[in-house]
């Protein structure tokens, strides 16, 4: 795609560029056109979003024009805003997401507040261990880590890119040092001396291969296929966590798992099959949707 065509004559000042960007991703059906706008024009003159108004008037440079017209071009061919400013919100705290790793979404902090209900608040006597499965930009065993300190807490990631994403954010926040992260196909790289845990989470690949193609172009063309694809049902990752789980875990210890919203009663009859877990749950996100699959270990 070209760049945008603006029209030359006009001095650009952010109103304006703001106006004009805002009507030209209404007509090529961006999502949240007016923010978008301003969120892409905030990062490429390195302002605050509140700091626009406060220069409404300013004129931009040429440079910063020219700066601000890649960012709309890339966003009009479906890049998401998360990988054009290369940060996220969840929870409420700011975390650097790349290509490599999957964009945390507001429906995943279900299973961070399933997680919190589990973790009681740590003192010397009832510390915990703690084990996320891929772990991606890291923004789960961060939230975990810094809402409970005192446990202790690990997390594997087979992709050697996210790894040095989750790392960088997890210094970023200040939990660096308490979270222990290796490269991990699923359970493969841990070693027996660091069982048993007591609550093992993870927001594994659960997308249908089939049903990829017809997610938006900004998951299918820019998220990490490794994150997204469950093989041919989508339950591929679930079930080898499922029936993995058991070995590392506490008797009576937790598993808990983000599933799809039409899932369910799949990864239920996966766990009863399975014969380890007594207690099976399943916990809605806040569109009233099947989330979070809870299970408790023998
Ligand atoms: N919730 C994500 C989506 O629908 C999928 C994440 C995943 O497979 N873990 O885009």
């Amino acid at each position: 795609m070209n760049q945008p065509a603006m029209p030359p004559a006009i001095e650009w000042n952010i109103q304006k560029v703001l106006e004009w960007t805002t009507t030209h991703f209404k007509s090529h059906q961006i999502d949240s056109p007016r923010i978008t706008a301003e969120v892409l024009l905030a990062h490429a003159l390195r302002f605050k979003r509140i700091d626009l108004y406060l220069r409404y008037d300013q004129p931009l440079s040429a440079g910063e024009l020219a700066a601000f017209k890649e960012l709309v071009r890339r966003r009009l061919r479906h890049e998401p805003v998360a990988y054009i400013t290369g940060q996220k919100e969840f929870w409420s705290l700011n975390f650097a997401v790349s290509p490599a790793v999957l964009i945390p979404r507001p429906d995943t902090e279900c299973l961070v507040e399933a997680a919190l209900a589990f973790l009681p608040k740590a003192e010397a006597s009832n510390s915990k261990r703690i084990l996320e499965l891929g772990t991606g930009s890291g923004a789960i065993i961060a939230v975990l880590a810094l809402e409970r300190p005192g446990h202790v807490f690990f997390a594997l990631e087979k992709s050697r890119a996210a790894i040095g994403q989750a790392q960088a954010n997890c210094i970023a926040l200040g939990v660096g040092d308490t979270i222990h992260l290796f490269c991990s196909d699923w359970f493969a790289a841990l070693k027996q001396s660091m069982r048993p845990f007591d609550l093992i989470l993870s927001n594994p690949p659960y997308i249908a291969r089939g049903d990829i193609s017809s997610l938006s172009p900004e998951i299918t063309d820019f998220e990490p296929r490794l994150a997204l694809d469950g093989d041919l049902d989508g339950l591929s990752a679930l079930r080898q966590i499922i029936y993995s789980a058991p070995q590392w875990l506490k008797p009576g210890g937790k598993l808990l798992l983000e599933i799809g919203f039409d899932q369910g009663p799949a990864v239920e009859e996966i766990a009863r099959q399975c014969r380890e877990y007594d207690q099976t749950a399943c916990l809605k996100d806040y569109g009233g949707r099947d989330r979070v699959m809870s299970l408790t270990r023998v």
